[in-house]
C-alpha cells in the first residue's frame, strides 16, 4: 500500500517570474512505486514474493531553502525488521502534470498561450487520501513475482541485441518467432492498426542476482477494432488469451502487448515527402497518449513492455517501450533466435 505523508503542490511561474498559482500535485504516483519495488527486487534488497509491502512517498527538501521547498521525492518501501529501501525522484518526473496545470493556467487568463513557465515543487505534511486508482484491469495484481529460475548466460548466449541495452532496464529477451508473427499480422492488416497481447516467463537468476522476461508468444487480438489511429483491446480479447495461458500450461503470464503503427498510411494521408518520411518522428519509437494509457490500463507492472511495430514506407522495424524510473521510454531487447527449452 501506498501512503502520503505530504502533499505535493506544484507553483508556476510566468516568463517574466511571476507566479502564476499553485496547484495539488496530483500525479499517478504507482509508475514510481513498481519501479522502485522491482528495481529492489532486482538486487535482492525486497523479496520477489512480497504481498502487502508499506511505501510512502516523501519529499526531498531543496539543499539550500530547505523545507517547504523540493528538489524531488523519494519512493520508500519498509522492510519489516530492517532499514527501508528507497529511490530518490527528480522534479522532471512532474513535468507532464505542470504541463497540464498549465493549461488550465492558460484558460484561466493566469499564462498566455505558448508562454515558457517554469515551475517549483513545495511539500507540507498532511495525509491526503490516495487517488484513486486509474487501472481498468489490473493484471496479476499482486506485487509478487511469480517467477522461475533460470541462467540469464544460457539467454544472452544465443540472443542478439535490438536498439540501445540499458543496464538500468529489466533484460527482456523476445522470441525471433514471436517478431515475425507480428510483422506478418502487421503486413495482413497493412494500413490499419493490429495488435496482439504478449505472454511469457519471469525469470530470475540467482548467481548473476538479476530477473529479466521473456517474451515466449504473441496472441493475435482478433477481437480488437482496429483504425488507421487507433486500436482498442475487447473484453473478448482478454477472454481468449486468459483461456490461451490456461491450455498452455507453462506458467506464462500476462507482459505486455504489442501493436502496429502504419507510418506509411498516416505520412501519405498528409501527402508527406519522401524525404520528409525518412526524418519522420513518427517513423520509430513513437508512443503516443492512447498508447501510454493502454499501457497504464492494463499492463501498469514495471516489467510490463510495449511493443510497436513501425510500418513505414521504406521498411518494418520494431520498438520497445517499458518503465525507467516510472515514465513510459524507449528500450533496448533482445531477440532470441530459438525457443527456450527451460534454460
Ligand atoms: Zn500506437
Amino acid at each position: 500500500m501506498l501512503t502520503f505523508p505530504y502533499r505535493f503542490a506544484l507553483t508556476l511561474f510566468a516568463e517574466d517570474g511571476t507566479n502564476a498559482g499553485t496547484a495539488l500535485a496530483q500525479c499517478d504516483w504507482e509508475p514510481v512505486h513498481e519501479w522502485t519495488r522491482l528495481n529492489f527486487q532486482r538486487t535482492g534488497e525486497l523479496a520477489p514474493e512480497l504481498e502487502d509491502e508499506s511505501a510512502s512517498i516523501l519529499p526531498i527538501w531543496e539543499t539550500k531553502y530547505g523545507e517547504p521547498y523540493c528538489r524531488g521525492f523519494r519512493v520508500e518501501i519498509a522492510r519489516p525488521g530492517r532499514e527501508p529501501v528507497g529511490w530518490d525522484f527528480p522534479n522532471t518526473y512532474f513535468k507532464e502534470f505542470a504541463g497540464t496545470v498549465a493549461s488550465v493556467f492558460v484558460e484561466q487568463k493566469k499564462l498566455r498561450e505558448g508562454e515558457v513557465f517554469t515551475y517549483i515543487v513545495v511539500a507540507h505534511p498532511g495525509a491526503t487520501e490516495p487517488p484513486a486508482a486509474a487501472g481498468l484491469r489490473v493484471t496479476n495484481a499482486s506485487p509478487g513475482l511469480p517467477m522461475q529460475e533460470g541462467s540469464i548466460e544460457t539467454f544472452l548466449a544465443r540472443a542478439r541485441p535490438e536498439g540501445v541495452i540499458d543496464a538500468d532496464d529489466l533484460p527482456v529477451f523476445v522470441s525471433a518467432q514471436v517478431l515475425e508473427q507480428a510483422a506478418a499480422q502487421t503486413r495482413a492488416h497493412k494500413g490499419t492498426e493490429t495488435g496482439s497481447i504478449l505472454i511469457g516467463k519471469l525469470w530470475r537468476d540467482l548467481s548473476a542476482a538479476e530477473i529479466f522476461i521473456e517474451v515466449t508468444a504473441q496472441i493475435p487480438a482478433e477481437h480488437t477494432s482496429g483504425s488507421n489511429v487507433k486500436l482498442t483491446f475487447t473484453p473478448e480479447t482478454w477472454t481468449a488469451v486468459d483461456a490461451a495461458l490456461r491450455l498452455r500450461r507453462r506458467g506464462e503470464v500476462y507482459l505486455g502487448y504489442f501493436h502496429s503503427h502504419p507510418v506509411f498510411e498516416w505520412c501519405r494521408s498528409k501527402a508527406c515527402t519522401p524525404e520528409a518520411q525518412r526524418k519522420c518522428s513518427l517513423a520509430r519509437d513513437f508512443f503516443s497518449a492512447d498508447d501510454k494509457a493502454v499501457m497504464r490500463a492494463a499492463f501498469p507492472r514495471a516489467y510490463s513492455i510495449a511493443m510497436v511495430a513501425n510500418d513505414t514506407a521504406f521498411d518494418l522495424s520494431f520498438s520497445m517501450f517499458g518503465n525507467r524510473r516510472g515514465i513510459t521510454q524507449p528500450r533496448g531487447f533482445y531477440i532470441l533466435e530459438d525457443s527456450s527449452h527451460g534454460a
